[in-house]
């Protein structure tokens, strides 16, 4: 069957950087599944995906402005600690839901200086060239509840 908007996609993947580092893999794991056309990929993958066939292997380097996106000055700010309040104590790496004019965004706390915390809201990938290797396991029909939900149920997906 091939991949086309609202079919349920598994695929087994390998994610490198630039330099050819590993960054993220389904190796050795179950396969990811994911609905084709609903956003749950980067799009530039998705688009590499579409019209592929169960069984068929992609190589496809995806551009920052079809992955993570570019890096935004804007989006690393210092608010003081006190705006942070009922998380405990503030380090380096923790991460916050905050509200942006685009939505809800995930920011990581960069550094701790005194009362001010410097919290950066780029994807971890922003700016980054991705690198994938995908073997398409599987293609099939989304159910109905999976496209009412958003996401697979089953083999690879929600168990609910
Ligand atoms: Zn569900």
């Amino acid at each position: 069957m091939e991949i086309s908007a609202d079919k349920v996609v598994l695929i087994h993947y390998t994610l490198k950087d630039d330099a050819g580092g590993v960054i993220d893999s389904s190796a050795g794991g179950e396969p990811l599944a994911y609905i084709q056309g609903h956003g749950n990929l980067v799009s530039g993958l998705e688009k590499a995906l579409e019209g592929k066939q169960d069984g068929s292997s992609i190589a496809v380097s995806v551009q920052p402005a079809e992955g993570y996106g570019e890096f935004d000055q804007a989006l690393i700010q210092r608010v003081p600690k006190r705006s942070l309040q009922g998380s405990g104590e503030i380090k380096k790496g923790m991460q916050f839901q905050a509200q942006t004019a685009d939505g809800m965004r995930l920011f990581t706390v960069t550094g701790v200086m005194g009362d001010m915390v410097t919290l950066d809201g780029n994807h971890p990938l922003a700016a980054k060239t991705l690198h994938f290797d995908v073997q398409v396991v599987s293609v099939r029909d989304a159910t109905a509840e999976e496209l009412e939900h958003g996401h697979v149920h089953g083999a690879g997906g929600h168990h609910h």
